[in-house]
Parts: C-alpha cells; sequence; structure tokens
C-alpha cells in the first residue's frame, strides 16, 4: 500500500478498519479502488452516492455449520459459507469453493471481484460466492456426498433461480455439483437451474466445462490480433492442472501454441517437448477420474521434469497463464518472467498475481489481463445455461462457442475503451474496473440507497 494516494489510502484505510484480518479481501478492494477512485472523482455522481464503499460491504452473508459422518462412522464438523455481495443487477452468481484454505476473507474477496466480472459478462448477474473449509481429496465418493447434502440441506435455504444460482470453483466440479443438485431438488420438490455446470442430462449446458479455460485464450487471442501478433508458435506456462488450466492448455494446443507446464499443490511439471493432445488427455483422466498427482505426468512422459519447490514461472516463456489460486504469483517470480522475455500473463485463476507482482507488470508495461477480465467465460456460460435452462431449451456446442467468444471479444472492448492510456497502453487492470463498475453503480444509484 506504499504508493497509493491520500484519497486511495483514506479510502482503504476505513474499509480495512471495518474488516480486520481480512488480508485477501483487502487486496482485491485496494487493487479496485486505485483505479475507481481517480475516475470518482471525475464524476461526482458516484462519490455523491458513496457507491464504492456500499459495494465493499456484503448485502448479506451466511455463516454455518456443516456436520457429516465419515466413511469411518466419525462425526466431523466444517463451516459453511455464502457471501451474497451485490444484487444490484441480477441474481447473487458465483461459484462455491471447497478448499482446506476456505475462510471469510477468501470467499468475501471473491465475491467482491465476481461483481466486477459478471458485470463485464454483459449478462445481467449480480455477484456472489461461498464454499467451505472441506477438503474433498482423499474423501471417498460417498464421503463427499454426504458432506455435499449436509452444504446443502442449510445452503437450499438461501439461494433459488432468481434469488442465488451458485456454481463450481476449486473443489467444486462435476462429482460436487451433482450431489448438490440433487440434495436441493430433493428438498425443494423442484427442478429447477439453481445450480450452474450441472451434467448435460439434467440442465447443463454445453461447453461450461471447458469455458473458463477456452474464454481465457480467446481473450488472449484478442489482445494478440489487437497488436498484430499471435498465440501460433508461442511457449506458454500454465499453473494449475484442473479444470481451468486443461481447457485452457486444449485451446492453447489448438491455436498452435505450446504450453510447457502444468502444477499442483505438490509442484511442477516443465515438459519442454510440450503437452500435447495425448498428454493433455492423460492430465485430464489423471486429475478427474483417479484424483492423483501431477508429478505422475513426469513418471510416465521421460523427457519431462517435475520439481517439488519451483513455480511454472522460472521457466523462459512467451506468455504466462496463472490457472491455480490466489497469490501463486508474487513479485519475485514476476521479475523472473520478465527478465526471461516474457511478454504477457493473462489470468486463469482469481487474483493469483500478488499485489506487488501486479505493480511490477503494469509499470513493466507488459500486457496483463486480470481474472476478472480474462476469466468471466466461466461466469459468462453459466449465465448462458440459466437463459437455457429458463427457456427450457439447449444450444448447439457451436452456439455457446460463438456466444462466449463474442462476450470475451466484448469483455476486450470495454477494457480498451476504458483502459487506453495517453501512450496507446492498454492498462487492462484499469479498464475491467472501471467498466464493471459503471454498469453496478449506474443501477444501484437508479435503485436508491439499498
Ligand atoms: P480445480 O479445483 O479444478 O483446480 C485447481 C488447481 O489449482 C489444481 O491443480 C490444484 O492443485 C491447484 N491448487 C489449488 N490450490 C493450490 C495451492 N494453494 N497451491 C498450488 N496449487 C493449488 O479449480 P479450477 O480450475 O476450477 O479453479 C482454478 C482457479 O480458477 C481458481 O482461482 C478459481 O477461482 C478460478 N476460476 C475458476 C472458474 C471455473 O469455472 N472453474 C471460473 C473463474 C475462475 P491440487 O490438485 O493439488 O489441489
Amino acid at each position: 500500500m506504499s504508493n497509493l494516494s491520500k484519497d486511495v489510502s483514506d479510502f482503504v484505510g476505513k474499509i480495512s478498519k471495518r474488516n480486520p484480518h481480512e488480508p485477501e479481501f483487502m487486496q482485491a478492494v485496494t487493487e479496485v479502488a486505485e483505479t475507481i477512485i481517480p475516475f470518482i472523482e471525475d464524476h461526482k455522481k458516484y462519490k455523491d452516492a458513496n457507491v464504492l464503499e456500499r459495494m465493499c460491504e456484503p448485502e448479506r452473508v451466511m455463516m454455518f455449520r456443516v456436520p457429516w459422518v465419515d466413511d469411518q462412522n466419525n462425526v466431523q464438523v466444517n463451516r459453511g459459507f455464502r457471501v451474497q455481495m451485490n444484487s444490484a443487477i441480477g441474481p447473487y452468481k458465483g461459484g462455491l469453493r471447497f478448499h482446506p484454505t476456505v475462510n471469510l476473507s477468501v470467499l468475501k474477496f471473491l465475491a467482491f471481484e465476481q461483481v466486477f466480472k459478471n458485470s463485464l459478462t454483459t449478462l445481467p448477474l449480480g455477484g456472489g460466492k461461498g464454499g467451505s473449509d472441506f477438503d474433498p481429496k482423499g474423501k471417498s465418493d460417498a464421503e463427499v456426498m454426504r458432506f455435499c447434502q449436509s452444504f446443502m440441506t442449510e445452503l437450499s435455504k438461501h439461494i433459488g433461480g432468481y434469488t442465488d444460482v451458485p456454481a463450481g470453483d476449486i473443489g467444486v466440479g462435476a462429482r460436487e455439483i451433482g450431489f448438490l443438485f440433487g440434495q436441493y431438488k430433493r428438498l425443494n420438490n423442484e427442478f429447477t437451474g439453481v445450480l450452474t455446470g450441472k451434467g448435460l442430462s439434467y440442465g447443463g449446458s454445453l461447453i461450461r466445462t471447458e469455458a473458463t479455460g477456452y474464454g481465457l485464450v480467446y481473450f488472449a487471442k484478442e489482445v494478440m490480433d489487437a497488436n498484430d501478433d499471435s498465440l501460433e508458435g508461442k511457449v506458454c506456462a500454465v499453473s494449475g492442472s484442473g479444470n481451468v488450466a486443461q481447457y485452457a492448455i486444449e485451446k492453447l494446443i489448438e491455436f498452435g501454441a505450446k504450453p510447457v507446464t502444468v502444477s499442483d499443490s505438490g509442484g511442477c511439471i516443465y515438459d519442454p517437448d510440450g503437452i500435447d493432445t495425448e498428454k493433455l488427455e492423460f492430465i485430464k483422466e489423471l486429475k478427474n477420474e483417479k484424483r492423483g498427482r501431477i508429478s505422475e505426468y513426469a513418471d510416465k512422459y521421460k523427457a519431462a521434469e517435475f520439481h517439488k519447490d519451483i513455480t511454472p514461472w522460472n521457466i523462459k516463456v512467451d506468455f504466462a497463464f496463472p490457472c491455480a489460486t490466489q497469490n501463486e504469483l508474487p513479485l519475485e517470480d514476476a521479475k523472473t518472467l520478465v527478465k526471461n522475455g516474457c511478454k504477457g500473463v493473462f489470468e486463469g485463476a482469481n487474483m493469483p498475481t500478488t499485489e506487488e507482482a501486479l505493480s511490477y507488470f503494469r509499470e513493466q508495461k507488459i500486457f496483463f489481463s486480470p481474472g476478472k477480465a480474462s476469466n468471466a467465460g466461466g461466469v459468462a456460460t453459466s449465465g448462458l445455461e440459466m437463459s437455457q435452462n429458463a427457456q427450457r431449451i439447449s444450444w448447439t456446442r457451436d452456439e455457446v462457442d460463438y456466444r462466449l467468444k463474442m462476450i470475451m471479444r466484448s469483455i476486450h472492448k470495454n477494457c480498451v475503451d476504458y483502459g487506453t492510456g495517453s501512450d496507446g497502453y492498454v492498462d487492462y487492470v484499469k479498464g475491467a474496473n472501471i467498466a464493471g463498475f459503471v454498469k453496478v453503480a449506474d443501477a444501484m444509484i437508479a435503485q436508491g440507497v439499498v
């Protein structure tokens, strides 16, 4: 927070006082305040209505006990959350995360980011986020089901197709969404689009599974097109090996790029030959079916190296796609990337870049797209799933993919419109924050002091 203007540091100080011990939330607020406060200074109506401070306060937060019985008949207890951040432009929308690191600060940061991201998608979606400190890793399917049923028993009181529509996130994939949906239907005796990311046989949308990773690479392609460049032949570092990473790699391969890394919480794989379609299928089966560790990649592909202690950001690459988790790209790694000639960072995860690393990238004026812009394809396609559910129809794969591409194009254009400086450099962080803010702020002002 060292280089903040007085207005920004006063504002951040006030919010921080009200939210002690919430570092992730304050990191997200600070990043937004830095770009929005100078904008508000020039647009008095937002200042007079105190919109930004209102946006920093969730409309509602639920925190609840989730008891469940494990396979050894022991009674376990976890904590469940749902943060309903902002419903100015539509029902709350945002994923559920099951991971031991989940706490109120993490979910408030994610819900806050979600408000801006959902606004950018051009769809009528408010912002929310939820989850639990439950760790699905190492649990049997039956344990995960009992946990999901208990979690939904409470959550179901607070959500609904026109109120709040959760989706997946870290640790919540197709299996968990299925269990959660089954319990909601049982409790409410209605078949409704109350969750997105559903299976295709019960109301899911084609391309939803792929959407975040595909959308990320579509966004990177928009940046390339705007700069007379292309992804063809570019060496790319990708972190994570879950949903976002897998489909980012799939699209990078399709566009002729060469992804050379993947990772998980156990370490990083560097494959100098590049990850091709066959290797990607191995990763998908390993992570989605066998629920194994990424180190097994190096056992199968001998040219690849597994490193327990280094991140993908130490490899010489053209572009970096952080797709694992928050704060996984610190300043030191940012410097290494730039020193090695990396020309762009496209966030697939939410806030994977630390505050210091983000400032460094912007100073260096390399391409940098914040997750709220470049990973918005996932929630956008969730919005498309809601539209299909409401109309009781299913669009074709091509139709959903086309809409996803158009949404990513429009997000990119919005960022350029609001983020281009006098020297022509596009500050995508500033562009995404202002574009996302304006729509929500206008709706809040129109609705009165609510
Ligand atoms: P998954 O659970 O499918 O995969 C997460 C990946 O990140 C796994 O490889 C996991 O490794 C790794 N990871 C998680 N925590 C850590 C950690 N502390 N250190 C190192 N690696 C870690 O999640 P998603 O792919 O869905 O989500 C990834 C990111 O993308 C998150 O930030 C999420 O919020 C964001 N996102 C996801 C969207 C979606 O549609 N799924 C939409 C928009 C954003 P391991 O297997 O060891 O846990």
